[in-house]
C-alpha cells in the first residue's frame, strides 16, 4: 500500500532525494537507492548515482530477484558485503552472474518488527565499506522509515487501516486537474452503532467498526477508495468510467454495497448481530468541485436517508 500512498505523502519526496543526495555525495559508490517491497515485487521509489542525479523511478523489480531481499532476511542488521562474488550470499546470486565483481550495502526501512523497504548502496565495483558509510546508511534509513510512518499516520485511520479524511482532500487536490470523468462520493453512517457501545462495551463497538472497514474494503470496486471519517462514518469515493452511465452504475454498487454490510454477520458472545447503514450521495462535478462542500452535501443526504427511514439511499438534491 505504501508504494500507492507515498503520491499523497506531503514532504516524503524531498526527504527520500535530501537523503539519496547526502549519500551520494559522501559513500564513494555509484548508485543508491530507496525501495518498497510487498510479498511479491520490490518497488524501487528513487535511485541517485554518484553525482546525485536521478536515475531510476517508480520501477517494479520481481521481489525474489533483488539484492533486497537480502537484506530483508539479515535481521534488522546492515547487510555490508564489499565483493559480491567472494560473498556467501551473493556469490551465486543471478544479479552477481550478470554484473560480475561489485558491492552492495544495505539496510532494511523499519516500523517495529515489520520491514517494509530498504535503502541500499552499489557498485559494479568492489568496495571496502567504511564504518562510517555504514552508520550512516543506517541513520538515513532510520530517517525514511520514520518519515514514511509520520505521515501514513497523517492520511490513514489508525484502528482501521483505512483511509481518513486528510486523504479524501489530497487524493482530491492531486487528482484534480486528472479527473476528467465523474465520481460519487457515498457518505456512509452505520444505523443504531450505539447499541453496540452500550449493550457490549466500546472494544466490541470497534470490532464492529473494523469488520464493517474489512466489508467495504472487499466489496467496493477496485479502482474505488475508502476512508473512516469519524465514529462510525465512512466514505468511498467511487469513480466512472466515460461509458458508464452514473446514476445506474453508482445506484447499482451503492445497493451492492449496502447489501453486503446489511447481510455481514457479526458474532458476539456466540450470538450472531447484524448492522444496516444510511448513505448519501453527491456527484463530482455536478453536485460541486470542492471536496469540502462535496462531503458536506453527501453528509446532509445521508441524514435525509436516515430520517426516511435507515437503511436508505439518497442522492443529493437542490
Ligand atoms: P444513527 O442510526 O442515527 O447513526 O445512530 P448511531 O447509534 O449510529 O449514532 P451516531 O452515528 O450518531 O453515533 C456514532 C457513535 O459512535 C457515537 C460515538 O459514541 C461512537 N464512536 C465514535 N468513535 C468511536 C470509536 O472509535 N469506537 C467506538 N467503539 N465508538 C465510537
Ligand atoms: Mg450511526
Amino acid at each position: 500500500m505504501i508504494q500507492h500512498d507515498i503520491n499523497y505523502y506531503k514532504n516524503f519526496d524531498s526527504i527520500a532525494k535530501e537523503v539519496l543526495a547526502l549519500l551520494a555525495h559522501t559513500i564513494e559508490v555509484n548508485t543508491f537507492f530507496l525501495s518498497i517491497r510487498s510479498p511479491l515485487q520490490s518497488f524501487m521509489i528513487k535511485s541517485f548515482n554518484r553525482n546525485a542525479e536521478l536515475i531510476f523511478e517508480g520501477d517494479t523489480l520481481p521481489y525474489n530477484m533483488v539484492f533486497c531481499k537480502l537484506v530483508v532476511e539479515n535481521d534488522l542488521e546492515p547487510l555490508v558485503i564489499p565483493n559480491l562474488k567472494q560473498h556467501p550470499l551473493t556469490s551465486d546470486h543471478p544479479i552477481t552472474k550478470v554484473i560480475g565483481n561489485g558491492c552492495f550495502m544495505g539496510y532494511p526501512l523499519t516500523n517495529g518488527d515489520n520491514i517494509f523497504g530498504t535503502l541500499c548502496a552499489f557498485d559494479i565495483k568492489p568496495f571496502d565499506f567504511k564504518e562510517y558509510d555504514v552508520l550512516l546508511i543506517k541513520s538515513l534509513a532510520t530517517l525514511i522509515s520514520q518519515s514514511i510512518v509520520l505521515e501514513n499516520g497523517i492520511i490513514r485511520d489508525s484502528l482501521t487501516g483505512l483511509y481518513n479524511r486528510n486523504f479524501i482532500y489530497n487524493y482530491f487536490n492531486y487528482n484534480k486537474e486528472k479527473i476528467h470523468n465523474e465520481m460519487a462520493i457515498l457518505y456512509i453512517d452505520l444505523d443504531h452503532f450505539k447499541y453496540f457501545n452500550d449493550s457490549f462495551g466500546h472494544d466490541i463497538g470497534d470490532s464492529v467498526i473494523k469488520r464493517t472497514a474489512e466489508c467495504l474494503l472487499q466489496f467496493v470496486p477496485e479502482d474505488s477508495y475508502v476512508a473512516r471519517i469519524g465514529g462510525d462514518e465512512f466514505i468511498v469515493l467511487l469513480p466512472t468510467s466515460q461509458c458508464e452511465d452514473l446514476l445506474i452504475s453508482t445506484q447499482q454498487k451503492a445497493e451492492f454495497i449496502l447489501k453486503q454490510l446489511s447481510t455481514m454477520p457479526i458474532h458476539i458472545n456466540g450470538n450472531v448481530y447484524f448492522v444496516s447503514a444510511s448513505i448519501g450521495i453527491s456527484f463530482y462535478p455536478d453536485n460541486g468541485t470542492e471536496m469540502e462542500s462535496l462531503l458536506k452535501k453527501a453528509d446532509w443526504t445521508m441524514y435525509k436517508a436516515k430520517e426516511s427511514g435507515r437503511k436508505k439511499i439518497q442522492y443529493y438534491q437542490e
